[in-house]
């Protein structure tokens, strides 16, 4: 599992350049932003795959030792895998604040599974991917354990440089991808996919085989990239990572790990999908945005930054940074746009001590300056605001927005554009 890692191989192979200076906070924010999607566990996953042709192990899930003790008697295998179920990959080399190292265990026993369970659930497990105090591990997955023979590395994204999908493969897989994109980009395959046309079997297959996978296995593994591929449309994935995409001494081609990323977009077409949301491991404050349609995102900043866009909100970080400052956090406000959202975004944003200042940057395509202007002013009344607030606005009714802002009374720096906005909000903190 391991959807930062797969975002970092991916900007690798865009050979994106990011300016070290930046690099820190930005592919922070970008790991972070790239919550916006939705995100499941392994075994929601694994079952997505399963319904649709796709091999992966048999499994149960347990959330108590007791359960995974039942469970692996159950199974009645030869060999049994246990697997800490949390959203961040690196699992296998994680420890937990238990003492116990590693977050997948293979055992013939089934009395271990229980004591090892023991160990993992309600405990945190620390990985490459989490926060350092770990994340909490709520249910085990308890799977039949096959033996591995070759692990291999497989993707399929969505890619905006290609217009479209993307297949993203490796023989060397079960390693961290982005090391090997960084060692051996020649290692690194690639196929892009014509959203129309669909995949073709001559691309399953040069994967298949760029893959490693030879004699009958090969048009195994075509086969199950095909079938991940049609998943992958079929769900509005935004990205679907298998590694490893691995192959057993007894010939089978078997998916060991799963990690989908969905599209936002399509949840009115994918309830089913969206009802599996488990957002017990977003922050509260996280979760607290979410209600309002709202996107947080914490850093350690002291700026609170308030955008609409992605893409605005990396700008923002940027610009920032260049003028010598730090963002706080980042709240961005979507599309559709109410006067309420303005209110609740500048409380959320001020619950956090750590801001010393707000930097509001939107730009209003689809969204109406004039209401995010008598939201804020509203907003500054009735929190009582402390803290000197910057707002550059630019966009649809920005003339009304302005008078808006300058007739209030209250006291708000208006900034003409971006680098004015950052110069100001910086100069505003460093001042204290
Ligand atoms: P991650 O560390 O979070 O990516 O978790 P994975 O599900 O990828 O498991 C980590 C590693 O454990 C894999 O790369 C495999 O090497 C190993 N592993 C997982 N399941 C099995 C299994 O059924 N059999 C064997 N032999 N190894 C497994
Ligand atoms: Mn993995």
């Amino acid at each position: 599992m391991a959807s930062p890692v797969a975002a970092q191989a991916r900007s690798l192979l865009r050979d994106v350049a990011l300016r070290p200076a930046f690099l820190a906070a930005r592919s922070q924010a970008v790991q972070l932003t790239s919550r916006r999607w939705l995100n499941l566990q392994e075994y929601q996953s694994k079952k997505l795959m399963s319904d649709n042709g796709v091999r992966v192990q048999r499994f149960f899930v347990a959330d108590t030792a007791n359960e995974a003790l039942e469970a692996a008697k159950k199974l009645n295998a030869k060999e049994i895998v246990l697997k800490a179920q949390i959203l961040a990959g690196g699992r296998g080399k994680g420890v937990f604040n238990s003492g116990l190292k590693g977050g997948v265990h293979l055992t013939k026993d089934p009395k271990v599974v229980g004591q090892l369970a023991k160990q993992m659930i309600g405990y945190n497990l620390a990985t490459k991917q989490t926060p350092k105090e770990g994340v909490k591990v709520n249910k085990v997955m308890v799977a039949e354990a096959l033996d591995i023979s070759r692990e291999t590395y497989l993707a399929i994204l969505m890619d905006r440089s290609c217009n479209g999908p993307v297949l993203v493969g490796s023989p060397t897989g079960g390693v961290d991808i982005e090391e090997v994109a960084a060692s051996n980009p020649e290692l690194i395959f690639k196929e892009q996919i014509d959203i129309f046309e669909g995949i073709k079997n001559s691309q399953a297959q040069r994967m298949a085989e760029n893959l490693g996978f030879l004699g009958p296995l090969k048009n195994q593994a075509a086969d199950q990239i095909k079938k991940l591929y049609n998943l992958f449309l079929k769900v509005d994935a935004t990205q679907v990572e298998v590694n490893p995409f691995g192959e057993t001494p007894e010939g089978q081609v078997v998916c060991f790990d799963a990690k989908i990323n969905f599209d936002d977009n399509a949840e009115f077409r994918q309830k089913d999908i969206f009802a599996m949301d488990d957002k017990s491991e977003n922050e509260p404050i996280e979760n607290e945005a979410a209600r309002y349609d709202l996107k947080y995102i914490g850093l350690d900043g002291n700026i609170a930054c308030f955008v609409n866009g992605a893409g605005l909100a990396m700008a923002t970080c940027d610009i920032i940074f260049l003028n010598g400052g730090k963002p706080a956090n980042f709240l961005d406000l979507g599309g559709r746009v109410k006067e309420t959202q303005v209110y609740q975004a500048f409380k959320l944003l001020t619950a956090d001590p750590k801001v010393e200042a707000i930097l509001v940057n939107i730009f209003g395509g689809i969204v109406n300056c004039a209401i995010i202007a008598n939201g804020i002013t509203k907003a500054c009344r009735e929190l009582e605001l402390k803290v000197p607030l910057v707002v550059r606005l630019e966009g649809t009714n920005v003339q009304e927005a302005q008078n808006i802002l300058s007739n209030s009374g209250l006291h708000i720096m208006s900034a003409v554009d971006l680098e004015d906005a950052a110069k100001k909000a910086v100069a505003s903190v460093s001042k204290k």
